[in-house]
């Protein structure tokens, strides 16, 4: 029998060698395409006396949808059979193990992995849910690194969740209550605002090196998913405020309170815009283009803002860049437009400190509201007169009475407008 014992299956057309892994629902072996490339597969067998039996037939229907996804950061299903006991998918490979075994192996991960990570798994999050698919599933295990050189993020094992039988003590024994939202094991009403939790969890995971409801008993987990307490983050070890706020938000034990998708993935912590991809360099340099001509006009400070978005678009570049001789070209240009952008920020900052001294805006937008009322504008001068006098610290015995002279006309004036207020303002009648 497929997915016990030691023997591999025997599927037509390919070669199973060894256990890859035991999920919650199947087991998953390495194989080769028998005919031409011997491709290397990967291929899941699931028991169908797992499946509620009504959902065999949906299940199928739901492979064939996810035949059609093809997506970087998504393991893709090349292909599928069945027999009398079996569901055998056949699955790309990924070499680089999955990513409880990565955490594991290095105890935590730094911020900044934890966060290409999770810009990644983002990228599929976001392509699934604009096919209005859900995860339900999302755990470590359930997410494959390609190879273990350059390990890039694969999102495995989802859209069967639903056609389990989720709701059994067994499902939960099973399953990782660890990494469920509260609402799915309490009140078992739930949406796909589940997967967010459930990142949050990993996230939580990668960084503190253990889930947030790590326990010692079923119990003491039961009783964790239960509470209404917040969850708690360790203060250790030092966390950007960006990625403590997400977390935060994602663990969130109120589907309602908890973050929506549309702002997970534009949380300055996620930023897919800056998302290393194939798009990353076109965008900076389209924004180089025109900040050189911003530059080239003389406007300093539009081509100084130009090239810091454009430098935004060119760190993802870098890292998305896999050729060597590519990487170092994109790196030396990098540097000039950093050179370039230092001397105009430079002259930006010159330039606006000499307006700051020469004209205060305050004083100057007070000069502009008394244009037309020469008293108020005279009382005005007389005031910025003081004001200058004072600063320059020119205090020759007269400020004091520039100050007097300049209030004493401003209150004649507001007296003047209050009159015209009380008298004359209809909601004032009654004042
Ligand atoms: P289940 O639905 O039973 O949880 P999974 O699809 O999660 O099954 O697979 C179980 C384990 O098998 C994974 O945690 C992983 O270690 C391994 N595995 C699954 N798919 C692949 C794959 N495409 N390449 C390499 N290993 C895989
Ligand atoms: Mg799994």
């Amino acid at each position: 029998m497929a997915g016990s014992g030691w023997a591999p299956p025997r599927l037509d057309g390919f070669i199973l060698t060894e256990r890859l892994g035991t999920g919650t629902y199947a087991t998953v072996y390495k194989a080769y395409r028998k005919r031409d490339t011997r491709e290397v597969v990967a291929i899941k067998c699931v028991s169908k006396r797992s499946l509620n039996r009504a959902s065999v037939e949906n299940l199928l229907t739901e492979i064939e949808i996810l035949k059609t996804i093809r997506h970087p950061h998504i393991v893709e299903l090349k292909d599928f059979q069945w027999d009398s006991d079996h569901i055998y998918l056949i699955m790309e490979f990924c070499a680089g193990g999955d990513l409880s075994r990565f955490i594991r192996m290095r105890r935590i991960l730094p911020e900044k992995v934890a966060r290409v990570f999770l810009q990644q798994l983002a990228c599929a999050l976001k392509f699934l849910h604009d096919h209005n698919i859900s995860h339900l599933d999302l755990k470590p295990q359930n997410i494959l690194l390609s190879t273990p050189e350059n390990p890039q993020l694969k999102l495995a094992d989802f859209g069967f969740a639903q056609y389990m039988s989720p709701w059994d003590e067994k499902h939960v024994l099973r399953g990782s209550p660890l990494y469920m939202a509260p609402e799915m094991v309490c009140r078992q009403q739930y949406d796909a605002r589940v997967d967010l939790w459930s990142v949050g969890v990993i996230l939580y995971e990668a960084l503190f090196g253990r889930p947030p409801f790590a326990s010692r008993s079923f119990a003491e987990l039961e009783e964790k998913i239960r509470s209404d307490r917040a969850v708690e983050l360790p203060s250790r070890p030092l966390l950007s405020p960006e990625c403590r706020d997400l977390l935060g938000q994602l663990l969130e034990r109120d589907p309602l309170k908890r973050i929506s998708f549309e702002r997970f993935f534009a949380h300055p912590f996620v930023d897919m815009e800056h998302v290393p991809g194939p798009e990353s360099l076109c965008k900076a340099t389209d924004l180089v283009v025109e900040a050189v001509k911003k530059d080239q006009e003389g406007d300093a400070s539009a081509a100084l803002s130009l090239y810091c978005k454009a430098l935004e678009y060119f760190v993802p570049a870098l890292h998305y860049e896999s050729d060597a001789r590519r990487k170092e070209a994109i790196r030396a240009k990098v540097g000039q437009y950093i050179s370039r952008a230092e001397e105009l920020k430079a002259l930006v900052t010159s330039s606006s400190k000499k307006l700051l001294q020469r004209e205060n805006p305050a004083r100057e937008l007070l000069k502009e509201m008394a244009k037309d009322k020469p008293r108020l504008c005279a009382a005005l001068e007389m005031a910025s007169a003081a004001i200058a006098k004072e600063e320059e610290g020119k205090d020759d015995g007269d400020t004091l009475e520039l100050y007097q002279r300049s209030l004493g006309e401003l209150l004649l004036l507001l007296a003047g407008e209050l009159r015209w207020v009380l008298q004359g303002h209809p909601s004032c009648a009654g004042c």
